[in-house]
């Protein structure tokens, strides 16, 4: 039988920053993950990250249930099934999140979680080129974060007209402010994706006290009393046991973690009785306060100007496409989204509270992901911080069945607000006088929705998930009787297990969640080697 001194579950954006930090001394560590290896040539070219959606190979293919705010509909779900996990498909964005966001997870009793705190592990993962203060940015980590290298007429005119509408110009929304409108910060290092396997797992593969093993699936956590000892796994149909010496680390996302949770005797007591699997630990908040970013799209037809739509098709794809292999330039290698306005629905506010991503590219009303046949526009617009909570449940003791996910986007009156806020606004920045010059008319949801009912009609038929799930595992005090884990992250009654990953997020943070996940386990990883925290950062 294996035996290691630490297993990682999943080789995500928190698995493989794991896997990293905790070889780099002697100890020894085995990090399993069910997806295979990362090779698909739609990886690593940004612009691929449309053709990972509906992969298999690539993707574990959620869908949530239907629900009210949904309109009846399930939403398809995707998730990273590959090494680098949601970050080998994700949409690159580099966004960590603000201030408060931080000072409230550490408000809710999660010592050394504050952003004084946590500025530090965003730096020390970072390796930054371009503008920034270094208080904030990191230049010497593994995590390659640039700016675009391509900028397009339409969305400085975007930006142009948003700042005439008062949102500031943003310097850096990775440093001391979030607030103000730009070109989005991305994963994408000389036009490839810059996933956690290729910055955290590719430099340190030949450690030889780190094994990565793909293709194997854990199907559940094994215990002696109290304490993780291993985990069973499954790989081309057989069974066995891998045993951990120190901690077995779950890193298997917000929807996996708390399913290997509940399939191994950990969640509430109705669930695990449902399932027919004997408790180890009763733990209610095991699977509750999933939370997720469900944003609306709107689109506009534009006239007399080139936008992404043209240079995607026919001819001048085959000229992207040779100039992708020769320069790894071009629209091949941007990301889907190219300017966000992180700004306030309201200017009394303290802290932004509307997200506003923009593309200079439509999408077709009958299609999923395929362009207009016309140039045209986009913004994608969310509640930074929802306040609308759902659930992940095992629907058996097997692994291999996909468990229910009930988001419940929408269900609180504050998000439909604010939504119905973030759309006037998205509106209003897509008819700036700046773009007036291209603007033809609105094609999504089309200027004849005005009231409130037929904006949220839209926002409830077409809305969808910004792939931001998190916070099914919550970390909390013990006092906290939803609390999953501990502010180490340990699992509340347990020994030798820890959470790390998105689902630990106690609140949903103002941003896109892949960089506040690698922070997640940085701090982790000193935790789990017993180092001192990093000082606090002078912010
Ligand atoms: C399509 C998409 C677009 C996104 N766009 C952005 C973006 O632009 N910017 C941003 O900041 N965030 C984005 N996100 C979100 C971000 O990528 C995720 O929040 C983040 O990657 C989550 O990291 P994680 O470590 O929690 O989980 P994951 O990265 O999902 O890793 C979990 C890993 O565990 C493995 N696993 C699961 N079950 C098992 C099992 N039983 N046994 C073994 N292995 C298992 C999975 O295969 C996976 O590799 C996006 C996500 C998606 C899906």
């Amino acid at each position: 039988m294996d035996e290691f001194d630490y297993i990682i579950i999943g080789a995500g954006s928190a698995g493989s920053v794991l896997a990293n930090r905790l070889s780099a001394g002697d100890t020894t560590v085995c990090l399993l993950e069910a997806g295979g290896p990362d090779r698909n040539l739609f990886i690593h070219m940004p612009a691929g990250f449309i053709k990972t959606l509906a992969n298999p190979r690539l993707n574990w293919l959620y869908e949530t249930e239907p629900s009210e705010g949904t309109a009846g509909r399930g939403i398809p779900t995707p998730r990273g099934k590959t090494l680098g996990g949601s970050s080998s498909i994700n949409g690159h964005i580099y966004n960590r999140g603000q201030r408060m966001d931080f000072d409230t997870w550490a408000q809710m009793g999660n010592r050394g979680w504050g952003f004084a705190d946590v500025v530090p592990y965003f730096r020390r993962s970072e390796r930054r080129i371009g503008d920034g203060d270094d208080t904030y940015r990191g230049r010497d980590g593994e995590l390659v974060v640039t700016d675009v290298d391509r900028r397009d007429p339409v969305t400085d005119a975007f930006i142009d007209g948003a700042v005439r509408y008062g949102i500031p110009r943003g310097l850096d929304y990775n440093g001391a402010v979030q607030e103000g409108v730009g070109y989005f910060q991305r994963t994408i290092h000389n036009g490839r994706r810059v996933s956690t396997a290729r910055a955290f797992l590719n430099p340190v593969r030949r450690r030889p006290n780190l094994e990565i093993q793909t293709g194997v699936q854990v199907t559940r956590i094994v215990f002696q009393g109290r304490r993780a000892t291993g985990v069973f796994c499954r790989r081309d149909g057989t069974q066995r046991e891998v045993r951990a010496r120190r901690e077995v680390l779950l890193a298997a996302g917000a929807i996996a973690s708390p399913q290997i949770l509940q399939v191994s005797g950990i969640g509430p007591a109705d669930l695990l009785t449902d399932i027919g699997v004997a408790p180890v630990q009763v733990l209610p908040g095991v699977g509750e306060n999933l939370s997720d970013h469900f944003g609306v799209r709107l689109s506009a037809r534009l006239a007399n100007i080139e936008t992404i739509n043209e240079r995607s098709k026919g001819l001048p794809l085959a000229v992207e496409a040779l100039k992708y292999a020769l320069l790894r330039k071009g629209v091949l290698a941007q990301s889907p989204g190219i300017a966000v306005a992180l700004c306030k629905s309201n200017p009394g506010l303290d802290y932004p509270d509307l997200q506003v991503i923009f593309a200079p590219a439509s999408y077709k009303e009958s299609a999923v992901y395929e362009l207009d046949d016309f140039p045209g526009m986009t913004t994608g617009v969310w509640p930074m911080r929802p306040e609308s909570r759902g659930y992940v449940q095992a629907r058996s003791a097997n692994t291999g069945d996909k468990p229910l996910i009930q988001p419940n986007y929408l269900e609180a009156e504050a998000d439909r607000h604010l939504l119905l806020d973030g759309m006037r606004l998205a509106r209003r920045l897509l008819q700036s006088q700046k773009l007036s010059e291209w603007y033809v008319h609105e094609t999504s949801p089309g200027e004849s929705a005005q009231s409130d009912d037929e904006l949220l009609n839209f926002a409830r038929e077409r809305g969808t998930t910004i792939f931001h799930l998190m916070g099914s595992c919550k970390m909390g005090p013990s006092q906290d009787a939803m609390a999953v884990v501990s502010d180490e992250l340990k699992v509340h009654g347990l020994e030798g297990l820890r959470v790390v990953d998105a689902s630990i997020i106690p609140t949903a943070h103002s941003a896109n969640t892949n960089a506040a996940t690698i922070m997640i386990a940085e701090k982790a990883a000193d935790m789990i080697l017993g180092k001192p925290p990093l000082p606090a950062a002078p912010v």
